[in-house]
């Protein structure tokens, strides 16, 4: 870089004074700030997105949710009762009751 830096001065500047230096010096301190500071405003946003995503549940977390489950019931005429059973139980509502 340092290297880079020298050959892109020489070939600019093929007798540089020192205040055509000084200037360039100050320009690439100029440069050198704003993308410092372009770095600090990517790692914020950076950051605010993981944080957001470890505020998010865990798949872990779903999987303790109630989950829906067929009875296990029959209805009159035979055929698998097709309501979702109530929390804790393997029948729905309406076979729960009969038991
Ligand atoms: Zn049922």
């Amino acid at each position: 870089m340092r290297s880079l830096f020298l050959l892109f001065a020489i070939l600019s500047f093929a007798s540089p004074t020192k205040e055509e230096l000084r200037k360039q010096i100050a320009e690439l301190k100029v440069k050198a700030f704003e993308i410092q500071t372009q770095v600090d405003l990517l790692e914020a946003q950076l950051k605010d997105i993981e944080t957001a995503e470890a505020n998010q549940p865990l798949p872990a977390a779903k999987s303790t949710a109630p989950v829906k489950v067929r009875c296990a019931g029959h209805t009159k005429d035979g055929q698998r009762c097709t309501r979702h059973a109530d929390p804790g139980s393997r029948f729905c509502w309406q076979h729960k009751t009969k038991r």
